[in-house]
């Protein structure tokens, strides 16, 4: 997607689902109750005063810790980004989409990404842990609605699980939901970060490929770490509360960090370690590398 400026419509971390792979952790709200869950007026203020600064990027995305349509207001977001010189992009678990005004405000989005990683209910709940009242055949049903009169571009995620859905048999069957969607663009992703649950394990990228022939639709192998973000704030800039706000939403690698936020590795590895002496921010250190998150070891 390029350069993507995502907004957070959802106070973490509330969620429909409770997937094992999450990157922003387990699920604290669980709920399909749909609210207004930050005020919608400052969230318009504050895109409009960055764009009253020159701000650019490809897309603004609603996505962040949770599902984005939970809150009542998403497609106040959207219709207000219309005449702006950028394309708006909604990620969604599309457990909402069986609501036809849910359906209604996600069409304003120029492109919709949603989630389709399970082939039955069994495996939808041992995969995405939904919470009470989602149902998996009532999202496929919400999906084919919503595909059918939408004229932007749809794309699907399919996310690929160790030893859970990576199994030919059962990839086919998620590859023929998915190819019955028309999706313009298929993700087929694996965990990078550190997952929510332990038990979601990566494949690796060869076992990708070999799945991906299983798709009609075109798929893309989607394993990409964050690409650079342009010059940051100066080194002398307080980082403090960027990094704290970075690694609170999602673990992420000192390169990671670099790639946000525009500044070299020393001065980064500096502030992580005196975040660290503070007892603010933890280290997972995986096989994959270093991810710092927020909270204490
Ligand atoms: S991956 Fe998305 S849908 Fe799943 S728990 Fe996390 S925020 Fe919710």
């Amino acid at each position: 997607m390029g350069r993507s400026l995502g907004v957070e419509l959802i106070t973490a971390k509330t969620c429909s689902f409770d997937c094992l792979f999450c990157e922003s952790g387990p699920t604290t709200v669980h709920t399909l109750h749909r609210d207004r869950l930050v005020p919608v007026g400052d969230v318009l203020d504050e895109l409009s005063d960055w764009f009253d600064r020159g701000g650019t990027a490809d897309y603004v995305t609603l996505a962040g810790a949770g599902e984005p349509t939970l809150h009542l207001d998403f497609g106040r977001v959207l219709e207000a980004l219309k005449p702006r010189p950028v394309q708006s992009a909604l990620l969604t678990n599309s457990s909402l989409m069986h609501l036809p005004e849910v359906r209604r405000d996600a069409a304003m989005a120029d492109l919709v990404k949603a989630s389709l990683s399970a082939w039955d209910e069994t495996s939808f709940r041992r995969l995405n842990r939904p919470c009470d009242g989602v149902d998996f055949r009532e999202i496929l049903d919400g999906l084919t609605a919503f595909r059918s009169a939408f004229t932007g571009r749809f794309w699907l995620e399919v996310m690929v699980l160790d030893g859970i859905n990576d199994n030919p048999a059962d990839m086919r069957r998620i590859a023929e939901q998915v190819d019955a969607l028309h999706p313009d663009r298929v993700h087929l992703n694996t965990v990078i970060r550190p997952p929510a649950y332990r038990t979601a394990v990566a494949v690796d990228p060869g076992r990708l490929n070999g799945l991906a022939s299983l798709f009609r639709s075109p798929v893309e192998i989607s394993m990409a770490a964050p690409g650079p973000h342009g010059p940051g704030k100066g080194a002398d800039a307080d980082l403090v509360p960027d990094i704290l706000a970075i690694v609170s939403r999602r673990p992420c690698t000192l390169a990671d960090l670099c790639a946000v936020s525009g500044q070299p590795k020393a001065v980064l590895s500096d502030r992580l370690k005196s975040l660290l002496d503070a007892g603010l921010v933890r280290v997972d250190h995986r096989p994959d590398g270093d991810y710092w998150m927020a909270g204490r070891p």
